[in-house]
């Protein structure tokens, strides 16, 4: 991991694993290739020291190719996507466009990079992907482990589903050094406020409405941004090429758990510091009431999956992972940092 190449790395996931490398790998060289679409920001990464940022499309293979060989990138980290399911619904172009094509075209860059000049070089192509591949689970059906069959049910976990299978075929077929990720639900800084913490956590502040969809018992598991970042440094250095890892929280949560742990989070942060009752003089806790009086309920998303949970025996045995987070711990500091980070948040809201 000498010289290596991080798509989307201006967005939620991608800026914290470029702040993991950056911490953890004093002497890598990091180029961060994204194309800022509205999810991504440079202000994510700007106080990163010596990286190279590149704005353009993971589409553009002759970009892509020319980063390979300009800065002779030994590993691909994959985040770019489209990552939101409800525009997945509404608007499943740019999905197909970036998640399928735009993976096809860099696995088409790293095999001309990587495989069809003289000698083969050490490389490593990782994709980060979703557990939401895998469809949905009854209450009582087992996790999700990394040989459940594929069964997508979104425009979003199509497309995602569709790159892994690309993915994994340019392993057998090329012998292309991969390795894949499908991770849980995601959470902490610089998450986009168009999901569910990040979106919750500043409507409260506002006092504007909690619309929990459908009966609010849909089930995720819930990672903390930091510990999926080690999940994945610790599957380049020490997965097996050609394996994928599934990786979690270890905690199953109903939707409507979240957002309670929400409500209580921010009244108990508004108790413990007065000065937020002039920051945020709209906020249910600084007129003396309660964030949970803001809860509403509305209709489904249309194909909402009802259970995702992963099992994440392999990781941990293989790999040695475990979540250091746990959801109210993770959620403490996620909203510490939504706090403390205002401008950051109203910036991003103001495009
Ligand atoms: P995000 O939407 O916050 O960021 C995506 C980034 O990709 C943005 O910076 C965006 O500008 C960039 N991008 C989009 N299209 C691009 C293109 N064509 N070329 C170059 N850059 C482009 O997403 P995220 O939440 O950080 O997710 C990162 C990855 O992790 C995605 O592949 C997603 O499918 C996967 N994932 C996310 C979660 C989650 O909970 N957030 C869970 C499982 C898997």
């Amino acid at each position: 991991m000498d010289n290596i190449l991080i798509t989307g790395g201006a967005g939620f996931i991608g800026a914290n694993f470029v702040r993991h490398v950056r911490s953890n790998y004093p002497a890598a060289n990091i180029v961060v290739l994204d194309l800022l679409t509205y999810a991504g920001s440079k202000a994510n990464i700007e106080d990163v020291e010596r990286i190279t940022f590149v704005k353009g499309n993971i589409c553009d293979q002759d970009l892509v190719c020319s980063l390979l060989h300009k800065y002779s990138i030994d590993t691909i980290v994959h985040f770019a996507a489209e990552s939101h399911v409800d525009r997945s619904i509404s608007a499943p172009d740019q999905f197909i466009d970036t998640n399928i094509l735009g993976t096809y075209s860099l696995l088409k860059a790293a095999k001309e990079k990587w495989l069809d000049g003289t000698g083969e070089q050490e490389h490593r192509f990782h994709h980060v992907s979703t557990d939401e591949v895998f469809g949905s689970l009854g209450p009582h059906d087992p996790a999700f482990s990394e040989t459940t069959p594929y069964a997508p049910n979104s425009p979003y976990s199509a497309s995602k589903a569709s790159s892994d299978h690309l993915v994994r075929s340019y392993h057998h077929t090329f012998g292309l050094q991969i390795t894949t990720t499908n991770c849980s639900n995601n959470y902490g800084p610089y998450q986009f406020p168009e999901k569910l913490i990040p979106l919750f956590v500043i409507n409260a502040l506002h006092g504007r409405k909690l619309p929990i969809y459908g009966d609010g018992q849909n089930v995720r598991d819930w990672l903390y941004v930091e510990d999926h970042c080690r999940a994945i440094d610790l599957v380049l250095n020490k997965g097996q090429v050609g394996e994928t890892y599934n990786v979690g929280g270890g905690e199953e949560l109903p939707n409507l758990t979240v957002v309670e742990e929400i409500c209580s989070g921010v009244d108990a942060i508004f108790a413990g510091n007065p000065e937020l009752n002039q920051r945020f003089p709209d906020a249910p806790p600084a007129r003396g009431g309660k964030c949970d009086s803001l809860k509403v309920y509305v209709e489904d998303r249309l194909g909402h999956d009802r259970r995702y949970a992963i099992d994440e025996r392999k990781i941990h045995s293989e790999l040695g992972y475990s979540p250091v987070n746990d959801f109210r711990n993770g959620f403490r500091k996620t909203l510490a940092w939504y706090i403390d980070n205002e401008q950051w948040w109203r910036g991003l809201m103001q495009n």
